[in-house]
C-alpha cells in the first residue's frame, strides 16, 4: 500500500490531526542516500513530520523545508515537501555508526549533537515564513513538539516512529500531529494527556497490524478525516537546474572547469541522480555567460 497523509477533527472540536504512513518514503530515501539504521531513524522520522506539516499548507505550490544542523556525526538533514505529497531529503553524512542509548535504542539524539532546527515555508508570498528552535531533545518528535509550541504557539502531540529490521530495511515507519484547537476544553486536553502518557509507540502499533487512521482513533475516540493525500519520495531535479547551477558559479570557474577538467559531472544531493557535462556542454554554457554579460 502507498504512503499517506490523512488529516481530519475529532467529534468535539477539541482537536485537529495529521498522520502519516510512510515506510516507502524512508525506504526510498534509505535506498538512494545508503544510510546506516541511525541515519535511517533522524531522516525517516524528520520525513515523517515534514509530510504531515507540508498538508498543513493551503495552495497547491506551497512547498516547505525542514533543515536540521548539528555538531554530532550526521552533520545535519535536509527534507523538502510540498503540498502535493512529494518528499526528497538527505542527510550530511549518511553513514554513522553509534553504540545504542540508554534505552537500548538507536542514538539519533547522539548523532545530531547540539542542532538548530529550522523550518522555511514558501506559501508563494514575497518573503518564506522562517521558524528555527534548538533542538530540545534530537528525538525529533519532541523537537517538533517544541517548535509548533514556541514558534507557531499551537500546543500540539507529535509522534513519531521508525521501526528498521535487522537487514536494515524498514519494517515499519508512520507518526501522527495532534492540534489543540483555540477553543478546546480542558477536560478534552487533560483525557489525551493522560491517555498519551503510557500509549505504546507508533511503531509498536503499526507493528500489531494498526493503520494510523485506528491509531488516531485509539487516542481521539470518533474522528471525522477530511482528507487523504498519497505521498512519494519525488526528486524535481532536471538538467536545466543543473545547467543554471554551472552558469551561476561565473565565467572565471566554469573557464578554469572546462580548461582543467574538459567535463564535469554533478550530483543531485537529494536523489544521487548524475548529470555530465562534456567539454562542448561546458562551452556552450560558457557561451551563455559570455553573451548575457
Ligand atoms: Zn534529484
Amino acid at each position: 500500500m502507498k504512503d499517506y497523509v490523512v488529516r481530519g477533527t475529532d467529534k468535539g472540536g477539541n482537536f485537529r490531526f495529521f498522520a502519516s504512513a510512510s515506510k516507502d518514503i524512508v525506504q526510498t530515501a534509505s535506498d538512494h542516500h545508503h544510510t546506516s539504521p541511525v541515519v535511517t531513524a533522524a531522516l525517516g522520522r524528520t520525513m515523517t513530520a515534514a509530510a504531515m506539516m507540508a498538508q498543513m499548507l493551503k495552495n497547491d505550490n506551497d512547498r516547505m523545508s525542514v533543515t536540521i544542523k548539528g555538531d554530532g556525526p550526521i552533520g545535519g538533514v535536509i527534507v523538502e515537501a510540498n503540498t502535493k505529497g512529494d518528499i526528497k531529503a538527505y542527510p550530511y553524512n549518511a553513514n554513522v555508526d553509534l553504540p545504542l542509548n540508554e534505552k537500548g535504542k538507536l542514538d539519533v539524539s547522539g548523532a545530531f549533537g547540539n542542532a538548530v532546527m529550522t523550518i522555511m515555508k514558501d506559501m508563494g508570498l514575497k518573503e518564506p515564513y522562517i521558524g528555527q528552535t534548538i533542538l530540545v531533545s534530537g528525538e525529533i518528535a519532541e523537537d517538533f513538539t517544541y517548535y509548533f509550541a514556541t514558534s507557531e504557539q499551537t500546543p500540539s502531540a507529535v509522534a513519531l516512529g521508525v521501526l528498521i529490521d535487522v537487514d536494515h530495511s524498514i519494517k515499519q515507519s508512520g507518526g501522527f500531529i495532534i492540534q489543540v484547537m483555540p477553543d478546546a476544553s480542558d477536560d478534552a486536553i487533560d483525557l489525551l494527556e493522560e491517555k498519551l502518557n503510557d500509549f505504546p509507540s507508533v511503531t509498536t502499533l503499526l507493528e500489531e497490524g494498526k493503520t494510523v487512521e485506528e491509531i488516531i482513533e485509539e487516542l481521539l475516540g470518533e474522528v471525522t478525516f477530511w482528507e487523504r493525500k498519497e505521498i512519494q519520495f519525488s526528486c524535481d531535479c532536471s538538467l536545466d537546474q543543473m545547467e543554471r547551477g554551472l552558469i551561476s558559479i561565473g565565467e572565471e570557474d566554469l573557464t578554469e572547469i572546462l580548461e582543467e577538467d574538459r567535463g564535469a559531472e554533478l550530483t543531485c544531493h537529494f536523489c544521487n541522480k548524475k548529470y555530465n557535462f562534456n567539454e562542448d556542454d561546458l562551452q556552450g554554457l560558457l557561451d551563455e555567460v559570455k553573451n548575457n554579460k
